[in-house]
């Protein structure tokens, strides 16, 4: 975009008074345009929350100016470098202003520090095809957390008439390691099996801690697969607790679970790291908390504090120890169906 366009010729932040500078501190490639005024506040992290929102909707919060540091998420500053720093009651609009308009609904999605069912809800009066025409531009010209907060409105809103576009920005996904978020898409837009099975190819050739971080993209699927896949992966040694939890959310039943805890290590470690994954508590991945995982085919817990004993009886490491006390403790809250 550029001047000659005509597009930026008013300010990004204030949307009011000319754009007259540039501000690149954050991406060259992706400047801020600006009035004075407005970059002078930006430069100072002293942004009224009008302006935050206007940039932040362009531009995403996670650009170093805009992060979440030196705003909170109605667009204040929690730490401005001027003495005066005042909103002059220039608020950011909620959600609830922003529902008339689909333009500045996905605005609102994109200055959201994570995104849920009340954002989701708010787009049911707009028809699929023009929520779907909206997201692919917005995609398009936007960074890449832009980009990544339009494949989840796909994931959560739009569904299977986005298969073509969440198929075609796979390259994208890969190329940004944005994987995780492509795969929720993948997972609600395209027909079964083919997200699945894209993933798993792609992760073909990712190993050791990358692939542990990459194949968090698996646990959207909810599939037994990949089960299988986390038998033929799985490494012998240093086994995090990142098999487990997605084990645990890829349709585990008790008696896969009590196969993996007779094979012993390192298939009983995932095992354990399982049951942990289905007792609710603090602190736990954000993913476990959205997919709320039920271990099937358990009808007795009583059974699964067997099983534990037996196996520590053989496997005496603190790790184990620890992680068995701490089921046999909570078994009750262990979700089951
Ligand atoms: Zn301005």
């Amino acid at each position: 975009m550029t001047k000659e366009t005509g597009v930026n010729w008013i300010c990004q932040a204030c949307r009011q008074a000319p754009a007259v500078e540039d501000v690149r501190d954050d991406d060259p490639r992706q400047p801020y345009s600006l009035c004075h005024e407005c970059a002078d506040r930006l430069r100072h992290y002293a942004l009224r929350p009008i302006e935050w929102f206007n940039l932040a909707a362009l531009h995403g919060w996670t650009k170093f100016l805009l992060h979440d540091d030196f705003y909170d998420q109605n667009g204040e500053a929690s730490q401005p470098d001027v003495d005066d720093y005042a909103t002059d009651d220039m608020r950011a609009p909620t959600l609830e202003m922003c529902s008339g308009s689909l333009e500045r609904l996905i605005d609102f999605c994109v200055t959201r520090w994570r995104l849920g069912k009340e954002e989701f809800e708010a787009f049911r009066p707009f028809a699929t095809g023009t929520v779907l025409a909206a997201i692919e531009d917005r995609a398009d010209a936007g960074n890449r957390q832009v980009w990544e907060t339009m494949v989840q409105l796909c994931a959560n809103v739009v569904g299977s008439p986005a298969a073509p576009w969440v198929r075609a920005q796979f390259e994208r996904a890969w190329r940004d390691r944005s994987l995780f978020i492509w795969a929720e898409a993948a997972a609600k837009c395209l027909p079964a099996a083919e997200g699945l099975h894209k993933t798993i190819d792609a992760l073909k050739t990712v190993q050791g801690r990358d692939l542990e971080k990459q194949m968090s993209a698996l646990s959207w699927f909810g599939a037994p697969a990949v089960l299988d896949w986390i038998e033929a992966r799985l490494p012998r040694q240093d086994v995090t607790a990142s098999w487990g939890q997605l084990a645990s959310v890829s349709d585990l039943n008790w008696s896969r679970v009590q196969s993996w805890l007779a094979s012993g290590r390192p298939l009983s470690l995932v095992a354990i790291d399982a049951l942990v994954s289905f007792i609710p508590r603090q602190g736990q991945a954000r993913i476990l908390t959205n997919l709320d995982p039920k271990l099937k085919g358990c009808g007795d817990r009583s059974m699964i504090v067997h099983a534990l004993r037996t196996y520590e009886a053989q496997d005496g490491a603190p790790r184990v120890a620890t992680k068995c006390s701490f089921i046999i403790q909570h078994v009750n809250e262990l979700r089951t169906e």
